[in-house]
């Protein structure tokens, strides 16, 4: 097997709010390198860095909103969010715990800081993802998956040196928490200072890595530092990561879709004769109700 080298190391962007609970650092879909194509089927990826909100209790975060044709994926580093939405699921996550929603025909949700957070205010640090759906799925029913820290199946790497969570797809035959509609890999790499962890996956999928806390070495050759992204060239399958300090890592590896894609704010479909039909059928109260 060849190795699969650094493509681009990515700083992060100056963060930005959504709603007034996520305060967050862009890394998909921006521009250069970093377009819905480029890291198909990972269409976005937001990352709140971790950040002090003071106690209120009027809790922070994004108001009802829509969204068709795709799953967004939550992971909870610090703090507590809660979720509702419009097909009568609800949950919350915590420390270490990940949300999968699948929104596909179209849902309406909220998402905010889970009350007790909130009154007691605190450090938040999160990841969310929005997985693209194939074609044939972006109008099957929502579905739900509220998995705990305990849920996901853990790697352990020798001597102690850290664990590998496998939130989504395989690692050395340890199976994801989640269910998928393609093949998707997304895991918390969580190593000691030393630790080491190989990777492969195949040549075409599209992968990348986000240091969410430390600093790790890429293939014995790159420092890259907390909060950067790396994205992988698509060629070679093996890579490998040390911990130059404590670290946590997010990995993603996915199968490219290649199906056209035709994004609007919260809707992403294939055509823009779909985007169309998704704001209509939105307005035309077709997404189901849910209270503010
Ligand atoms: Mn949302």
């Amino acid at each position: 097997m060849r190795t699969k080298h650094i493509e681009i190391v990515v700083a992060p962007k100056d963060p930005h709010y959504v709603g007034d609970g996520f305060r967050v650092h862009n890394f998909i879909p921006s521009g250069y390198r970093l377009d819905m194509e480029r890291m198909d089927p990972f269409i976005l990826l937001d990352y709140n860095s971790p950040f002090y909100f003071p106690p209120t209790d009027k809790p922070r975060g994004v108001s009802v909103h829509p969204h068709r044709g795709f799953e967004t994926v939550t992971i909870a580093y610090q703090g507590k969010v809660a979720h509702h939405d419009s097909s009568g699921n609800s949950g919350v996550i915590g420390v270490g715990d990940v949300q999968w929603m699948t929104a596909a025909s179209g849902i309406l949700h909220k998402e905010y800081h889970e009350e007790k957070f909130s009154k007691e205010g605190g450090y938040f640090q999160m990841a969310q993802l929005w997985v693209n759906l194939p074609a044939k799925y972006k109008m099957s029913d929502p579905k739900y998956q509220g998995i705990t820290n305990s849920q996901i199946n853990k790697y352990q790497l020798a001597g102690d040196k850290g664990v590998i969570e496998i939130i989504a797809g395989n690692y050395k035959n340890v199976e994801g928490a989640a269910s998928t509609f393609s093949p998707v890999n997304m895991f918390n790499a969580r190593l000691e200072e030393g630790g080491k962890a190989e990777f492969t996956f195949p040549s075409t999928y599209n992968t990348a890595l986000l240091v969410v806390d430390g600093e790790i070495n890429v293939n014995g050759t790159q420092t890259v530092a907390e909060n950067h992204f790396v994205l992988f060239e698509n060629e070679g399958e093996d890579f490998s990561i040390e911990a130059t300090k404590k670290s946590t890592v997010l990995i993603l590896s996915g199968e490219p879709l290649n199906e056209p894609i035709a994004a609007q704010g919260p809707f992403v479909m294939n055509t823009r004769k779909e985007i169309v039909q998704a704001i209509k059928d939105y307005n035309l109260g077709k997404f189901g109700y849910l209270e503010e």
